[in-house]
Order: C-alpha cells, then sequence, then structure tokens
C-alpha cells in the first residue's frame, strides 16, 4: 500500500495547503481517504481524479468533505473518461440528510459502512469505530495481508483507539493541539497521540489535522517526546509511504 498526503491541516485549508485528504494505492486501485479543502486540486497533481476506484470519507465535517461536490461535477462533466460508471462513496449513516449527499444520479453512489462489520474495498479490508467527535465520526483500519494502517478520523482521545490501532505499520491521528492544551476537547493532543503510538506499538506515527499557527516541528518534536522509541513524521503535502 502506498499513501499520499494531499492535505493535512484540521478546519481550514492555509496558504496553499488543504484539510484532511489521503491517496491510498494498491494493486493498481486508486482510494480517496477524505476528501478536505483542496484536496480535489492537489489530487490531479497524483492521478487523474476519473481513475478513482473510490472514496471513503471517515465524518461530514467540511474539513473532511468540502471537495467532494466538486469532485462529483468532475466526474459529471467528462463522464467518457471514468474508470467506473458509478463513483463508488463510503459513508456512515448517522447523518441520512449527509449520507443522501454522496449519491449523484448517474454521477456517484453513497454506500454505507458500520462499526460491527468490516467491509472490503478493492483489494482492501477496512473496519470502523465510533470516536468521540461532536457528530459522527469513524476511525478506520485498513489491512492487507499482515500490513494495516490506522487512521484515528476526528476524536478526543478514548482507551479504545489503543486496541483498534494495537500493533499497526502506519497511525495516522488527529493532532490539532500542542501538549498543554486545557480544557475539553474534540481532538488530541501531541503528548496523547505519542502516548497512543506508543500504547498500541505501532511501528510509525504520522501526526496530522495540524494546526496552522504552530510550527510543525513543534507538534513533532512533543509528538516525538511522549512517543518514544516509536519513529514519528509529522504529515505534510506530497508526504509518500509505503506500507
Ligand atoms: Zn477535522
Ligand atoms: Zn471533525
Amino acid at each position: 500500500m502506498l499513501i499520499t498526503v494531499l492535505g493535512y491541516y484540521g478546519g481550514y485549508p492555509y496558504k496553499g495547503h488543504g484539510t484532511s485528504g489521503y491517496l491510498l494505492q494498491d494493486d493498481g486501485k486508486n482510494i480517496l481517504i477524505d476528501c478536505g479543502s483542496g484536496v480535489l486540486n492537489e489530487l490531479s497533481n497524483y492521478i487523474d481524479p476519473l481513475q478513482l476506484d473510490a472514496v471513503v470519507l471517515s465524518h461530514y465535517h467540511h474539513d473532511h468533505t468540502a471537495d467532494l461536490g466538486v469532485l462529483q461535477y468532475n466526474w459529471q462533466l467528462d463522464p467518457t473518461n471514468r474508470k467506473h460508471d458509478l463513483l463508488p462513496i463510503y459513508g456512515h449513516t448517522q447523518d441520512f440528510v449527509n449520507f443522501a449527499q454522496l449519491t449523484m444520479d448517474g454521477v456517484s453512489q453513497g454506500i454505507a459502512y458500520s462499526d460491527y462489520e468490516p467491509i472490503s474495498i478493492e483489494s482492501l479490508q477496512f473496519e470502523f469505530l465510533r470516536t468521540i467527535h461532536p457528530v459522527p465520526a469513524y476511525a478506520m483500519k485498513i489491512t492487507k495481508g499482515s500490513k494495516s494502517i490506522v487512521y484515528t478520523s476526528d476524536t478526543a482521545y478514548f482507551d479504545g483507539l489503543v486496541d483498534f490501532a494495537k500493533d499497526s505499520d502506519l497511525l495516522i491521528t488527529d493532532t490539532n493541539f500542542p501538549e498543554d492544551k486545557a480544557g475539553r476537547i474534540w481532538h488530541m493532543t501531541t503528548k496523547q497521540s505519542g502516548e497512543l503510538a506508543k500504547s498500541a506499538d505501532v511501528k510509525r506515527l504520522m501526526i496530522s489535522h495540524l494546526p496552522q499557527k504552530i510550527d510543525a516541528q513543534t507538534m513533532l518534536k512533543e509528538s516525538q517526546h511522549y512517543a518514544g522509541s516509536i519513529p514519528t513524521i509529522n504529515a505534510f503535502t506530497g508526504l509518500e509511504i509505503e506500507i
């Protein structure tokens, strides 16, 4: 599996860099995980967006779905070169209004996932876990043979993440706050991300959903401190990791 970061900011894009979006490629297939602001533009630097095989959305906050509408227009306006008749878009059904938007007549088809049954998308297995967030959101574990990637989606820290991420080859965390952030929060801090990686004994940690106004190196340094010997990297546009 090859994963490419297309956007990594939480909340809103900033100075040419987008919000959450990751291109996952395996066995000739192209799967887009989240479709935040700026992601479609960045995606076109790697593949023709008409060559997508599926889109998987963690939740319906705009920083994860902002470019979905224009991706649907891309498929609508160039019907002859599409890889599929309809673009499959996977989402949860805890919000029927947003789920309904995934289906566009003659363009895309919404497909439901849930946390009680893993699903296969092309050559990969996807397993979901409901997170703690103001709207329903799902972490996902993507498995191919003995290799796995865990993406926390957006979430406050909770212990269930440790088991879910256990022994994964790559853990991508929502790390929106520095270690000293106080009060009720809906995302993780650098300390929580680092400690999660360590407790789950993952092979690698990628911190993402980063803040715009705090230097990425500061976020990385803090996360690495708490991750101990787990190699840690900050997400940036164009970062490619082979798993
Ligand atoms: Zn977000
Ligand atoms: Zn969110």
